[in-house]
């Protein structure tokens, strides 16, 4: 059963200027983009340097608006949801970004980097609940719930991200859009934090859509792969069915 439902997803931006401000026209960073996200599974979506990844993880939370395109989240066509249904409609889809560096406040606690989603969603955990909801997240990511007064710059790469990782599933969402979660870190500890967010999708019924510039790192933990170039999923299947074509 699907969770997400994208059809025919383009994303155009205009060229601005070049030095000589004389190039004119569109980059087609995503260009007819369909795929179905089953309950559940994780998609791997990978592709090289500039071939569409980032701008289809931005649409597929309505970071960003399509050129044209749909989506179905849940069987809700979420390009036509507005305000308080749109806000709604947030707390299913989060993100967890590239770079634990850059991605987390430094003038910010661990507790109130965290606590970010109940900032913006403040119906979903009580004030007076909020320090023990916090905690526990921390806990489940595998983090010293004592740590939470703490500051990023006093965590490792590894412990940075899974900082953002307990911000991205705070609001217990559907499905989890994962942009490169372990590229900036460490191959020493990239298992880790893979094993981690395996971990979570079983405890926690997540869906991933899993955002990765190779296979090597996705491979052991997308369910199928689908490959992108020149903003195209040229490839959409397991990984055994994507060698065996190529
Ligand atoms: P990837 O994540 O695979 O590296 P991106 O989605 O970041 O690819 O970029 C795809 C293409 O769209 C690239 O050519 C990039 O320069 C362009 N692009 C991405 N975001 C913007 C933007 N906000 N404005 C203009 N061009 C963009
Ligand atoms: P990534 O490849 O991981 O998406 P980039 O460094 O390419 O990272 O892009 C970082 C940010 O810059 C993104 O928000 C992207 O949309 C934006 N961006 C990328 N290419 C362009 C571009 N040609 N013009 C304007 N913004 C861009």
């Amino acid at each position: 059963e699907p969770i997400l439902v994208a059809k025919d997803l383009v994303k155009h931006y205009p060229i601005k200027g070049g030095i000589l401000r004389t190039t004119t026209g569109q980059v087609k960073a995503v260009d007819g983009v369909s795929f179905e996200l089953l309950k559940g599974e994780t998609l791997g979506i990978v592709g090289e340097s500039g071939c569409g990844k980032s701008t289809l993880g931005r649409l597929l939370m309505r970071l960003e608006e399509p050129t044209s395109g749909t989506l179905d989240f849940d069987g809700i066509d979420m390009y036509a949801q507005k305000g308080a249904a749109m806000r709604k409609l947030r707390r299913d889809i989060q993100i967890v970004f590239q770079d634990p560096y850059t991605s987390l406040n430094p003038r910010k606690t661990v507790g109130d980097i965290v606590g970010e989603p109940f900032d913006i969603h403040p119906d979903v955990v009580p004030k007076s609940g909020r320090r023990k909801a916090v905690q526990d997240l921390l806990d489940l990511v595998g983090l010293n719930p004592e740590h939470i007064n703490r500051y990023p710059h006093q965590f490792s790469g590894g412990q940075r991200q899974r900082i953002g990782i307990a911000r991205g599933i705070a609001l217990n969402p559907k499905v989890l859009i994962c942009d490169e979660p372990v590229s900036a870190l460490d191959v020493s500890v990239q298992a880790q934090v893979v094993n981690l967010m395996e971990k979570l999708q079983t405890e926690l019924g997540l869906s991933y859509i899993f955002i990765a510039h190779d296979l090597s790192v996705v491979r052991h933990i997308s369910d199928r792969v689908g490959v992108m170039y020149l903003g195209k999923m040229v490839e959409l299947g397991t990984e055994d069915e994507i060698y065996e074509r190529t």
